[in-house]
């Protein structure tokens, strides 16, 4: 079903070719989303096939594409794709602890977190937090069933070492998982890593036009995935047919759009760096940036998103208004650029004036000078 599996080429021809079936003559090079609630099912009830919130064959194309992204030439690797990113991360929380077990979550990472925290503890999980930089993580990790890192970490673009907590972790009996969305697969692989879940929200960089929803858990075949694919199936978190084929058209430009985007981003780090106003400026891929060392060691490319911080919120509030090519909007990682003050949502650790911004791929030059102008404008 899949040829391109092991190839092993440069990412560009991989996310172009990525889970592509073999070709069947008169047929669409990628077969069109297969709507469908149950599939002809005479006699035995077996696979592939059967109901559509089991298995679906456009999920199939799509997982087998991140599979080829993630693991690429790894075998006995596993994807599943959900409905949205948290569908994907409670999955695998909710599937791997039960009452009594202990969990380290990161305590800087993504917004919902908190949630997810309050809600494991309502079953009877003890959850431990710790900062993702200075791989914090490391001296709560005694006891441990599952260690859940994010790195970089959202919105604060802290870095830890990955495969210095998996071997930590595993020496301790416990799961490691991996939050991949910042980074992408083009960016980073928490498999090869030793993570043994790479667990993202396909809603950023990886489709990319910030009109999908997705989320995606990759990881080696065993019962920890078993229980993975159980767990979607009693809770349904599954993506529509429609959504999982757009995912997979936008993977084809995946890494046209991480090069561009990701290099843009670093230019705007470093115009950034020499404005006075601007402080906190944090993006891992800009040498003296202090997750810069640990991150050159593990990731490929170092994201999209660059946050920093201006002097006041109404100063930040007025940059984000004077700017034309950048939407004041949350997510991250389109093609067109976004910002926002994210202190508005009241659930990160950030000061008033702490601005995300993703980056886009618009012409470095104009998003440059946009964002240099509407800094001008927005001065005091
Ligand atoms: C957006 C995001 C999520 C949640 O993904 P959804 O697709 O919005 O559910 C999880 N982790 C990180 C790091 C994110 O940025």
């Amino acid at each position: 079903m899949n040829v391109s599996g092991h190839f092993t080429g440069g990412d560009g021809t991989r996310a172009v070719r990525a889970g592509l079936p073999e070709p069947v003559k008169y047929e669409p090079t990628l077969p069109g989303p297969v709507f469908a609630a149950h599939f002809h099912l005479p006699g035995e009830p077996t696979g592939p096939y059967t109901y559509g919130r089991d298995e679906n064959p456009t999920w199939t194309h799509l997982e087998a594409a991140i599979g080829e992204l993630e693991a690429p030439g790894q075998d006995g690797v596993e994807t599943l794709v959900f409905a949205s990113g948290m569908a994907a991360i409670s999955s695998v929380l909710f599937s791997q602890l039960r009452a009594g077990d202990v969990v380290v979550l990161p305590s800087d990472g993504y917004q919902v977190l908190p949630l997810v925290r309050a809600q494991l503890e309502a079953y009877g999980v003890e959850v431990r937090t710790a900062p993702t930089g200075g791989d914090a993580q490391l001296d709560v990790l005694d006891g441990a069933k599952l260690l859940w890192i994010e790195s970089p970490s959202n919105p604060g673009l802290d870095v830890c070492d990955i495969r210095r907590l998996v071997e930590a972790a595993h020496a301790r009996g416990a799961l490691v998982a991996v939050d991949n969305t910042l980074a992408t697969p083009l960016g980073q692989r928490p498999l090869e890593l030793g993570a043994d879940f790479s667990v993202a929200s396909g809603t950023k960089q990886l489709t990319g036009h910030g009109d999908v929803l997705l989320g995606y858990v990759t990881g080696r075949a065993g019962e920890p995935m078993t229980a993975v694919r159980r767990w979607r199936k009693i809770v349904g978190a599954i993506p529509g047919p429609m959504e999982a084929w757009l995912a997979h058209r936008s993977i084809a430009t995946l890494q046209l759009r991480v090069e561009r985007q990701n290099a843009t981003a670093l230019l705007v780090a470093e115009a950034l760096r020499q404005r006075p106003e601007v402080t906190g400026l944090r993006y891992p891929g800009l040498p003296g940036d202090p997750s810069h060392k640990v991150a050159a060691q593990q990731m490929r490319r170092f994201g999209c998103v660059v946050s920093f911080t201006l002097p006041t919120r109404a100063r930040a509030d007025r940059f984000l208004e004077a700017l034309r090519l950048v939407d004041d909007a949350t997510s991250f990682g389109g093609v067109r650029s976004t910002a926002e003050r994210r202190g508005r949502w009241g659930g990160d650790a950030v000061p008033e004036g702490f601005v995300r911004l993703s980056v886009g791929a618009e012409d470095p030059e104009d998003l440059l000078a946009d964002l240099l102008r509407a800094l001008d404008e927005s001065a005091d």
